[in-house]
């Protein structure tokens, strides 16, 4: 598969994304219930080839089952029940956990429910012996797991999902996971990692030049190792990289060098207009997709292939509509 297979708005399959099962609607949460997500089930779905999971029902707690709480060490906590039984449940949920892992498809996302001692990703209480919960809070046991195993994953929350800085920065990682795996990983050359660096140039420039510069220098030859080791290298350098969301002004600072790709071909008024536009972006007038559309209009006739090829201009799907709201 070329890289061209991989344009976000024409891909032919879904990617695959791991999901916690009550967010599809399954009824397994403790109550017997679900918390079914409409974004999930909804834009995301025609996307995503979502695998489901419910530890908690893989680890045969069954469902409805009382509610369960972390206690203990925040760096090592257990999981019990709620109702001060005391019985550890911990062993029985880490082993269904790796059970999983163990033989869990090649995924490029997941996302996992808030709040729950097992599936939630973050501001997870843990409760000690006098019933006051520490300062410090976790992940679930699962979504720990889940990271150990695959650190580079992205991984969010549903209810993160709402926020659309934090949006829009997952659904890039999950579709640059995805690219990086088919047309880097899988068909493994020097020439394939540095089509993929060169096409993903302003996108790392969007979130960190330093990076871009660094990523850039990892790939520049002086670094005698072999591929794979390469490759793991800057996969890991390019995610981190990636990891937040990207800052107004770096998006202006991209925009602004764009901009002048254009400079030999298209007429100073019409760049004048186009950086006046950029300019409305910086002071939060429009959003992301004004200057991005009105920009790539022109790229798209006068710009080089080079240029053309960037997938700043579709880092996932038009249809999804996430820079309107950036
Ligand atoms: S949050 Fe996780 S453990 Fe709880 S019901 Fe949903 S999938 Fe199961």
């Amino acid at each position: 598969m070329n890289a061209n297979n991989f344009h976000p708005d024409f891909l032919d399959h879904k990617i695959p994304v791991g999901i916690s099962a009550c967010l599809l609607g399954e009824n397994v949460r403790f109550n017997g219930g679900h918390s079914r997500s409409t974004y999930c089930l909804g834009p995301l779905s025609e996307h995503f080839d979502y695998q489901k999971f419910c530890p908690e029902v893989a680890a045969g707690f069954g469902t409805p089952r009382p509610t369960m709480r972390l206690e203990g060490d925040p760096n090592a906590p257990r999981l019990t029940f709620s109702n001060k039984s005391g019985e550890d449940l911990s062993d029985q949920l880490n082993q269904a956990n790796k059970r999983y892992l163990d033989q869990m498809p090649a995924l490029d996302g997941y996302i996992v429910m808030k709040n729950s001692p097992s599936c939630g990703l973050e501001r997870i209480k843990v409760y000690q012996k006098n019933g006051h919960p520490h300062m410090q809070r976790v992940a679930g046991l699962f979504t720990q797991a889940l990271q150990e195993r695959f650190p580079l994953l992205p991984i969010e929350e549903d209810g993160r999902l709402n926020d659309p800085a934090l949006r829009e920065n997952f659904i890039l990682r999950v579709f640059a996971h995805h690219e990086f795996r088919h047309t880097v990983q899988n068909q493994l050359s020097m020439k394939a990692l540095l089509d993929y660096h060169s096409r993903y140039k302003y996108v790392v420039m969007a979130h960190s030049q330093p990076a871009y510069k660094a990523l850039g220098k990892l790939l520049s030859g002086q670094e005698k190792c072999p591929i794979e080791d390469l490759a793991e290298r800057y996969f890991h350098d390019f995610m981190q990289a990636i990891g937040r969301p990207a800052k107004r002004r770096n998006h202006c600072n991209v925009l602004m060098h764009l901009v002048g790709y254009l400079k030999r071909q298209v007429d100073v008024e019409i760049r004048k207009d186009i950086l006046d536009v950029v300019e409305q972006y910086r002071r939060g007038e429009v959003n992301l997709t004004t200057p991005t559309t009105l920009l790539y209009h022109y790229l798209k006739h006068y710009g080089s292939d080079y240029v053309k090829a960037q997938r700043y201009f579709a880092p996932y799907p038009k249809k999804l509509g996430i820079r309107n709201t950036v």
